[in-house]
């Protein structure tokens, strides 16, 4: 396994559209491993080919193992991956991407997502996402297609992570229910 460079915005091949992947080879198998490691190391929950420099249609997506989030911990490797079912409900939560180190933006999305595509022996393979996880996949599967979560940030929503946090701290020292915290710290992409 290998660390991979992760790309920064600006550069061409994040604008590219990517490749439908046909050989289900060990070179897939060894850049989703790649992949798998380089997003671990960046504490990223997602991380799309077109990241680190490869043009292809695959993502990897993996909740973060604090019990914080539903299917803590678990981890999903589609290629090819496609809508097949959006909700028509959205909501507006905070996204961050690997590729845009250091800010953090507000994104409106559906709240709930039927992905199909195939796994990386070439099996079909669907996956039923909400709340965060749709998020997720639907800003990795957004890398497939050239595009960037500040692409469809809300006006004026895109901050440092040092704004963002000092922001949702403001909040919480505000709230004095007995309401979840309004937020937590920045999650990348
Ligand atoms: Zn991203």
């Amino acid at each position: 396994m290998a660390i991979l460079e992760i790309l920064q915005i600006g550069n061409p091949v994040l604008r590219r559209r990517g490749v439908k992947i046909t050989r289900f080879d060990n070179g897939l198998a060894r850049l989703a491993e790649d992949m798998i490691e380089t997003m671990h190391t960046a504490s990223g929950v997602g991380l799309a080919a077109p990241q680190v420099g490869v043009s292809t249609r695959l993502i990897v997506v993996e909740m973060p193992d604090d019990g914080d989030y539903p299917h803590s911990g678990e981890r999903w490797v589609v290629c090819n991956p496609e809508v097949v079912k959006e909700s028509r409900e959205t909501e507006v939560g905070q996204e961050g991407c690997l590729s845009v180190a250091g800010y953090v933006g507000m994104v409106e999305r559906p709240t709930a997502v039927t992905i199909r595509g195939q796994d990386l022996t070439g099996h079909k393979m669907r996956v039923k996402a909400d709340g965060f996880l749709a998020r997720a996949f639907l800003h990795e599967m957004d890398h497939l297609n050239g595009v960037l979560y500040v692409d469809r940030a809300k006006e004026d929503t895109v901050m440092t992570i040092e704004q963002y946090e000092k922001l949702i701290q403001e909040v919480e020292d505000q709230d004095t229910s007995d309401d979840e915290p309004a937020g937590k710290s920045a999650i990348l992409a």
